[in-house]
């Protein structure tokens, strides 16, 4: 086993992956911008190193200095978290030829399933379900539209390197295909420093549905169940559960051998996620894979009882997975919340700032993920999301009650938050009664904004 491992991220994910690693005796290394030196992950790690300044390209998507910290300090891994290096098939494989373990699947399997339209051909020829769509790489507008009038509209455009709900763009009529095309094309570049893009026939009124696999390096491979990640705003996760409230255990078996399946063809080593669209004929469509851990892992971790970063560590370090399919067991549900450091008044601008108060709610089954603490300055550079609430109960009904009383009690005073966003979602009859797509808060709150 590891004796040292470095956390290549900040925020709510360091501090998570810090936690399991003091529990499994493993020493940490916290890597900071000049920003973070305060921040929490540095605070709570064994020893910490400054990796450049504010901007993330100079600091936590800085290679090389991240690569000679882990050397200097004596670290024999690295675990990306998510977001910043965690799909950067480039800085996985310069760890292996430097000879440090990357906490994560070979960068072979980031390289093949990182590219959206590459992992729909790979998929395809799994004999794996996927979204109908383009056949490779769109390049230019005139391609676009003929496969637009083949399929029939709306449409869906995505960005190949596309993650974060960003690089989308639906389109409903001929008249607004160049448009979005061009200007999806120009985000994607921007974002991603990639601008090549893929169509997809656009699914009515779909679930996301995604399922967590498992697999070690003798081949094992498992799947704990699904998360419903419907509930979005432009395309971004803000509340998902687990189980999905509308899947009966055969939809739930059949969507997670398909997506053992789909590990196992690429020979996929670590924890990943396989996102599926459900349609309302309750059909369902790889859209993509994610192969790190994910901002809400936390849902399984409760419904599963499994530690997945522990997992991932162990499976890193080779050792074989501990639990086989039949010990996985799904009991109770859980909800996360997103909470975001954003004004939902002002059309959810990031609102950073100072936490002049914090009041974390606690009790029966409530987990909190956050790096924030009283006095802390949320800095402006990085992503607004500042944490997680989780509630776990018996029932997904008492689940809801539980986060309501969990936000009720949470106070983040000196800046805005999407708190009372929340509240309302969950007093919304429709998501009490789980009738809700990819397109609920558009149809419940579209008006707000
Ligand atoms: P999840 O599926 O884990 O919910 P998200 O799409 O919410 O993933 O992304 C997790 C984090 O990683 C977010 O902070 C998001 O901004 C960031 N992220 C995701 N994909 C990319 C990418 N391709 N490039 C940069 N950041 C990304
Ligand atoms: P990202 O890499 O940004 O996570 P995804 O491909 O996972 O992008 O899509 C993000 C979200 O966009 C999905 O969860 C879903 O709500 C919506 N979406 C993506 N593709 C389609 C589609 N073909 N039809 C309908 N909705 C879609
Ligand atoms: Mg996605």
């Amino acid at each position: 086993m590891f004796k040292k491992i470095l956390i290549a991220n900040r925020g709510e994910i360091a501090v998570r992956i810090i936690r399991t690693c003091k529990e499994m005796g493993i020493k940490t290394v916290a890597v900071y911008s000049e920003t973070d030196k305060n921040a929490l992950h540095v605070q709570l790690a064994d020893e910490s190193v400054c990796i450049g300044p504010d901007k993330a390209k100079d600091s936590y998507l800085n290679e090389k200095n991240i690569l000679s910290a882990t050397v200097l300090k004596g670290a024999e891994a690295i675990h990306p978290g998510f977001g910043f290096l965690s799909e950067n098939s480039k800085f996985a494989r310069m760890c292996e030829e430097c000879n440090i373990a990357f906490i994560g699947p070979d960068f072979s399997n980031i390289e093949l399933m990182g590219n959206k339209s590459n992992a729909r051909e790979v998929m395809q020829r799994a004999g794996i379900p996927i979204v109908p769509g383009s056949d490779g790489v769109i390049n230019e507008y005139e391609d676009a539209l003929k496969i637009a009038e083949k399929m029939g509209y709306p449409v869906m455009i995505k960005a190949s390197s596309g993650g974060g709900g960003r690089g989308i763009r639906i389109v409903h009529k001929k008249e607004d295909l160049k448009s979005a095309f061009t200007t999806a094309k120009a985000e994607a570049k921007a974002c991603f420093g990639d601008s090549s893009m893929y169509i997809e026939k656009f699914i009515k009124n779909p679930k996301h549905i995604e399922v967590q696999i498992l697999g070690d390096k003798f081949g094992n491979v498992i799947y704990l169940g699904e998360r419903d990640c419907s509930i979005q705003r432009r395309n971004q996760k803000i509340i998902e559960e687990a189980p999905g409230a509308t899947i009966s255990k055969e939809l739930r078996n059949a969507m997670g051998e398909v997506a053992v399946r789909a590990a196992k063809y690429i020979n996929y080593k670590n924890a990943g996620t396989i996102e599926f669209l459900l349609d309302e004929d309750n059909k369902f469509y790889f859209m993509e894979m994610n192969t790190r851990i994910q901002v809400e892992h936390g849902i399984t971790e409760m419904i599963c009882d499994v530690d997945l970063i522990k997992e991932q560590i162990n499976i890193a370090s080779g050792k074989e997975l501990t639990i086989k399919q039949s010990d996985v067991e799904i009991r109770g549900h859980a909800i996360e919340c997103r909470i975001n450091a954003e004004d939902p008044s002002k059309n959810f601008m990031p609102c950073p700032g100072e936490v002049k108060y914090l009041n974390l709610p606690g009790g029966l089954g409530i987990r909190v993920d956050t790096a924030i603490y009283s006095g802390y300055e949320i800095p402006p550079s990085y992503d607004s999301m500042v944490g997680k609430i989780i509630a776990y109960a018996p029932t997904r009904f008492e689940a809801i009650k539980k986060m309501e009383r969990a936000l009720s009690e949470l106070i983040i005073d000196g800046i805005e938050t999407n708190i009372n966003f929340h509240l309302e979602i969950l007093n919304n009859e429709n998501f009490l009664n789980g009738e809700f797509s990819t397109k609920f808060i558009d149809k419940e709150f579209g008006h707000c904004f």
